[in-house]
């Protein structure tokens, strides 16, 4: 029998080409259930994979934070057993905290935190009584470590992080194995996608000129480091695709090596200031701006 595979979020990005290669797969092991919240853009879906493949693939609607439409989809597929689960669907939300409204506040985490949530909760049960399936999380280096002007991103994916790794020391004994994979930046439309408020509007205008100089500096960062360091998808889907076959998969895999100095250097010296100072030098440069006088 195939491998059954649930993935929230294929509208685009990360989630769109898991799906495609999967159902692509020459050997046809996978069954896809290629979930997005607007079914009208299933057809780039479709499109990539020149047609509808009956066999491999069914495009179903679903939004991660409407509990109705999880429990329809719950219910379309639990006929089937489900083998994986990719929660993936996510939501980036940029800028200086002061700009940040409550909503978007709670978008981000109603997505990234209470979608994955919701979506394990709907189809835990079925896989613990089989005492069988995976879990994988689209979580980020966002989660593992803070990043300048994504405080609430990065808050809502340390939140999955902890979520996660929680639920994996239960699930030990059910032989379902979970794994967050941690991307850095990747070529997909998230930058465009995600809320940050508008350069010229009336947000930035009430923030302090040093904060407003701050992020315009963190914006040109940002725009290099996509530049110059972002992984297309093909690449990160490799590790999906590991954590999808590999008999005992770890609970964290990162899919670059980019941001590996800075991570060591946050588990060397637990107190945090080595990583902030580092953090603060990797992005807006050293000596400038600091607070930090000698
Ligand atoms: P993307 O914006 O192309 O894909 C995100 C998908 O989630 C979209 O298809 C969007 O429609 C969907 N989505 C948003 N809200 C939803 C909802 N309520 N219900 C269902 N689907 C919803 O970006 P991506 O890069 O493919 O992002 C996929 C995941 O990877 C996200 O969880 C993101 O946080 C994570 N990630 C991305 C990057 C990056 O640089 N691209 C880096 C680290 C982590």
């Amino acid at each position: 029998p195939k491998t059954t595979v649930l993935i929230t979020g294929c509208s685009s990005g990360i989630g769109l080409g898991l799906a495609a290669r999967l159902a692509a797969d020459t050997a046809r092991r996978f069954k896809v259930y290629a979930t997005m919240r607007d079914l009208a853009k299933g057809e780039r879906l479709l499109k990539r994979l020149g047609g509808c493949c009956p066999d491999t693939l069914e495009v179903l609607q679903l939004d991660v934070t409407d509990p109705c439409s999880l429990a329809a989809t719950a219910q379309r597929v639990q006929g089937q057993r489900l083998d994986v689960l990719v929660c993936n669907a996510g939501v980036g939300l940029m800028g200086p905290l002061e700009t940040c409204s409550d909503q978007a506040m709670k978008t981000i985490f109603d997505v990234n935190l209470f979608g994955a949530i919701r979506t394990i909760q709907a189809f835990l049960p079925a896989m613990k009584r089989r005492r069988a399936g995976r879990i994988i999380v689209s979580s980020s280096i966002g989660g593992l470590q803070g990043l300048p002007f994504n405080s609430v991103y990065c808050a809502s994916k340390f939140a999955v992080e902890g979520l996660c790794e929680s639920l994996a020391i239960v699930l030990r004994p059910f032989n379902i194995h979970l794994t967050l994979v941690e991307c850095g930046p990747v070529n997909t439309s998230f930058l465009a996608n995600l809320q940050r408020p508008d350069p010229e509007g009336s947000e930035l205008q009430g923030l302090d000129a040093e904060t407003r100089g701050l992020y315009h500096r963190y914006l040109r960062h940002c725009q290099s480091l996509f530049h110059d360091a972002a992984q297309e998808v093909e690449e990160v889907l490799q590790v999906f695709v590991e954590a999808i076959g590999t008999p005992c998969p770890p609970l964290r895999c990162v899919t670059t090596q980019l941001f590996a100095p800075l991570s060591r250097l946050r588990l060397a010296s637990p107190d945090g200031s080595a990583y902030v100072r580092a953090m603060h030098d990797f992005v807006f440069g050293r000596g400038e701006a600091g607070g930090d006088k000698p």
